[in-house]
């Protein structure tokens, strides 16, 4: 079997456990598979890199950062691989240029165009173990580029995909997807298959055991995936086709994203043109924006809030003072998202209402609400937001899930 093997930050957090995966990975190639192991960088060090660069620019260059960033991932790629060879193996390291790994040109959240795989095959029909730094590409011009937060699982299901590989293995912290985060709740239970469709929604509502881009490009290149604890021999999860599974529950699992800023704007115009003004204006300096609700207008004129990432706000805060699009403008970046997510749903009344009474019950103020018919998002006060986590759970029984 060819199996690409992930694994994360905490997995290699130290030279221990740098070696503890090299045994890992030597005892996957000891059974016989051909493996291509794909490494992130030392848990933490991608942000104290990103807080170095802040040391001296609120707003450095992202082709500066993707050159900043990826020395993480090389550090790691090449520890392990001479640990490996320590140990007797013939494994080798690779950078993403090295794997073929071929991105577009933008800086910090590039996309993969394509990827060569004749290195990589060469190298494994030598029977070699190879190490890619995972995270990164090449732009056409030959500069490095980086996927975005989290985007060594994409790099490792990217490879998957190419390389036609039987299974696609990412090694966490946890044993694989839970009902929700089992640091917010004890109680959470491990998920033994999920959809691509459900795991997308859950990854890009926050829960981030997976990369959103990463379960897309697996649902595409249809890659048996698994996510698993580097630190236990318990099964995973699969990520699967619906087909696959045998009963979808209403409610899966209830996901939370702290990094949510808001914008509210005070008596913007109530015309026609204004709101395409103000979101293609955000869209063409690249910041997703995602909630958005508009009141009735009164007297011309009307409020708008919508939520962006917490980390593009100082953008945001930029163009909306530029823009001058309202007389008042607030930006609060103490909220949270809270979801619900279930394919069942689609079929299901009651869910939503259910969800507005718990958090009544609990007395968190529901600020925002989006659905769509597998999710039900709310933005709450960021101070409240595990506590309601913790009672959407129990709402929906989801700790007593078989
Ligand atoms: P890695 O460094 O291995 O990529 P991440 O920190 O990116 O790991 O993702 C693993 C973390 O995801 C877990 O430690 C857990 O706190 C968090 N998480 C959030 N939601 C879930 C969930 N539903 N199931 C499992 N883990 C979750
Ligand atoms: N090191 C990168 C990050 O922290 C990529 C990854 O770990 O997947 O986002
Ligand atoms: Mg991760």
């Amino acid at each position: 079997m060819l199996i690409v093997q992930k694994f994360g930050g905490t997995s290699v957090g130290d030279l221990e456990r740098i070696q503890n995966v090299a045994n890992r990975v030597a005892k996957s190639k000891d059974a016989g598979n051909d493996i291509i192991v794909v490494v992130s960088a030392m848990s933490g060090e991608t942000n104290k890199l990103i807080g170095y660069a802040a040391n001296f620019s609120k707003n450095p260059a992202a082709k500066e950062m993707d050159m900043l960033l990826s020395s993480g991932e090389r550090v790691t790629s090449a520890l392990l691989s001479i640990a490996l060879q320590e140990m007797g193996y013939d494994a080798i390291s690779l950078s993403g240029r090295k794997a073929g790994i071929h991105t577009d040109d933008i800086h910090t959240s590039a996309r993969i165009s394509h990827i060569n795989t004749d290195n990589m095959r060469e190298k494994i029909s030598e029977g070699k173990i190879i190490v890619v730094a995972g995270f990164q590409g090449i732009t056409a011009d030959g500069d490095v580029s980086t996927l975005g937060r989290g985007g060594s699982d994409l790099s490792a299901v990217a490879i998957a995909g190419a390389m036609e590989a039987d299974l696609c293995e990412i090694y966490t912290d946890v044993d694989g997807v839970y009902t929700t985060d089992p640091r917010i709740e004890r109680r959470a239970k491990k998920i033994e298959k999920i959809s691509y469709d459900e795991m997308l929604e859950f990854a890009s509502l926050g829960a981030k055991v997976l990369q959103n881009r990463s379960v897309e490009m697996a649902k595409k290149l249809n890659v048996n995936l698994v996510t698993r604890s580097s630190f236990t021999e318990n099964e995973g999860t699969l990520i699967t086709k619906e087909e696959n599974i045998m009963e979808q529950p209403i409610v899966s699992g209830i996901a939370l994203d702290k990094n949510q800023a808001r914008v509210s704007l005070r008596n913007v115009k109530d015309e026609p043109g204004i709101a395409a003004n103000i979101f293609s204006t955000l869209a063409e300096n690249n910041i997703n924006v995602d909630m958005i609700i508009q009141n009735v207008g009164h007297d011309g004129n009307a409020n708008l809030g919508f939520t962006v990432p917490e980390n593009e706000l100082e953008n945001a805060k930029e163009i909306m003072e530029k823009l001058n699009a309202a007389e008042d403008l607030e930006f609060d970046s103490n909220i949270a998202k809270v979801s619900i997510v279930g394919v069942g749903m689609k079929n299901h009344s009651g869910v939503a209402s259910t969800a507005f009474t718990t958090l009544a019950d609990n007395g968190i103020n529901i600020e925002m609400i989006s659905t769509s018919e597998i999710k039900i998002s709310m933005i709450v006060d960021e101070k409240y937001s595990e506590l309601a986590v913790r009672s959407l759970h129990e709402a929906y029984n989801l700790g007593q899930r078989e």
